[in-house]
């Protein structure tokens, strides 16, 4: 069993993981870290999902790292480009020897008295139990289970002789070249896999129980192609970035605000795309509003194309039951098909599925409330990266990474070292996440809250974070700043409280 210690521990080498080192190397570059990978791969979900036309939603302006300009010409990127894009973050940034690939955490137990974590991990590779102890715990694990995505129940599923495979774990021998395909499903992944399977399938039919906000954007952003004309990278990346913060910013609140306008600005949008007569209100007019739950992009239009086209169609109805030949809906139609895709989501899984212990206790994250979207109360040195819902993920984990460096900074200048975020003493407490989605509703319960008010309140608003944790202080009624159980004995306590 091997044992060693690092001041920084980092769970997940995804792109979340990968940042968080660089902002490390970059701000606190005395500090020993390690990052604890429980694949054998750097890049997460763009290292774990290869369905065909796996790609961004959002754009890479804002879903890459605020140090290291996205430089490839399209703005929506392949799976591909962005494995590669954090695969070379990591060389370039000098992490990738720091990572400790097919070790998973499954335990850390937090010891007040000597202000130190001991993660327990296994690795997968070796069934070897893993020791390491650490001052700061900074998990970076995504939100969901990797080893299986969620799959409803699927009614007579073993009578049907086809294929039924989930975009989670696709199979690399799948040829669906001139198949009959059902895509079960209508988010991301569902409007990803549609048009890039129609490319080659005899027809591809997306099967939703009910529909999605679906937007036309753009693959090449406009502004960066042309100032990439005379401008270095350097100089092009923020600007694009910002562009894109403040478009979707406003997106965001205007859907919030004039959720009719909105409604009615996107199903035009969709219907100018769509052929003549196609029932849009059917297919594409959801009953909820616009950021209930997060909006599918398809890049160019290329789903609507494919409609179009006839190379592709939606069915808005339910399953009855699978047959040996497709699937009969509640309708009596039948789809038939040789290839029945099931993109139907994710499990969420909070913290890579860790248990945490404070001083021989077990938390229990349906207790704790999230300070500054990042922190858990009672949880002392410990950070946890969750994007924004509403926004790039990229952008929120930057956020936090410059957060942490600040406060190891903050622990150093003033001689003490435990940081400990408080709950708040009244006042409503709501869920973390704020979308309606399925896979949001069935396991919210088990995750922390959020409060009423800053600094517990999840604004989910990028340029008022940005003020908030790169300019904002340190210390405020949320948190405790204090020195080691063992420290105190010999030297009298110190408050950081007002600084
Ligand atoms: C198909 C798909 C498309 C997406 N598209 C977008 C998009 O366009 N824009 C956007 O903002 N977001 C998108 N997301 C959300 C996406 O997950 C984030 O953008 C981002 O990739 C998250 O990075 P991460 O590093 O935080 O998590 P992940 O990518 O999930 O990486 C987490 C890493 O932690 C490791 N890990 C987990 N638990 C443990 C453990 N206990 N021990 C050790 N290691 C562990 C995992 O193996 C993994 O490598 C998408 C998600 C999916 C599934």
């Amino acid at each position: 069993m091997a044992s060693d210690h690092v001041d920084v521990l980092i769970v997940g080498a995804g792109l979340s993981g990968i940042g968080a080192a660089c902002h490390l190397r970059l701000n606190c570059p005395d500090k020993t870290y390690a990052v604890l990978e429980a694949r054998g791969a750097i890049g997460g979900t763009w290292d774990l999902f290869r369905y065909p036309g796996v790609r961004s939603d959002s754009d890479m302006f804002t879903l890459g790292y605020s140090f290291r300009p996205w430089t490839d010409p399209k703005a929506i990127a392949d799976g591909d480009a962005i494995r590669a894009y954090v695969r070379e973050t990591a060389d370039a940034y000098g992490v990738t020897g720091h990572i400790r690939f097919h070790h998973r955490v499954l335990r850390a137990d937090w010891d007040s008295a000597s202000a130190r974590w001991t993660v327990h991990a296994r690795r997968d590779d070796t069934a070897e139990d893993v020791v390491l102890t650490c001052s700061f715990l900074y998990t970076c694990s995504g939100y969901y289970r990797y080893d299986t995505g969620y799959t409803p129940d699927l009614p007579g599923a073993k009578t049907f002789t086809g294929r039924i495979v989930h975009p989670q774990h696709w199979p690399a021998d799948l040829d669906h070249t001139g198949r009959r395909v059902v895509v079960i499903g209508s988010g991301a992944t569902a409007v990803t896999l549609v048009p890039a399977m129609a490319e080659r399938a005899g027809h591809v039919t997306m099967l939703q129980r009910s529909p999605t906000y679906v937007i036309a954007l753009p693959s090449r952003d406009v502004l960066a192609d042309t100032l990439r004309r005379f401008l270095p990278a350097k100089a092009v990346y923020p600007v694009v970035r910002w562009k894109n913060v403040l478009l979707a910013t406003a997106n965001f609140q205007a859907s919030r605000r004039a959720p009719n306008l909105v409604r009615r600005l996107l199903r035009r949008a969709a219907k100018g795309r769509l052929p003549a007569g196609y029932d849009v209100d059917r297919h594409f007019s959801p009953r909820y509003d616009p950021w209930d739950q997060r909006l599918c992009v398809v890049p160019d239009g290329d789903l609507f194309t494919a409609l179009k086209q006839g190379r592709a169609s939606v069915v808005t109805d339910t399953i009855d039951t699978f047959t040996p030949d497709g699937i009969r809906l509640s309708s009596g139609e039948e789809l038939p098909a040789d290839i029945v895709v099931t993109a139907t989501g994710l499990n969420l899984l909070a913290l890579g599925g860790m248990t945490l212990t404070v001083d021989g206790t077990e938390v229990d994250l349906a207790d704790t409330v999230a300070y500054k979207g990042m922190m858990l109360s009672g949880v002392p040195n410990f950070a946890m990266t969750i994007g924004y819902t509403n926004a790039s993920w990229t952008l929120k984990a930057d956020l936090v990474a410059t957060y942490v460096c600040r406060l190891l900074r903050h622990l150093d200048r003033t001689g003490l070292q435990i940081v400990t975020p408080l709950a708040p003493s009244g006042g409503a407490l709501e869920p973390i996440i704020d979308l309606k989605s399925g896979y949001v509703l069935r396991s919210v319960d088990a995750l922390p809250k959020q409060g009423a008010s800053a600094p517990w309140r999840l604004h989910q608003n990028y340029p008022r974070d940005v003020l908030l944790m790169r300019h904002g202080r340190l210390t405020d009624v949320g948190v405790r700043f204090s020195r080691a159980a063992a420290d105190r004995s010999s030297t009298p306590e110190r408050s950081t409280a007002g600084a």
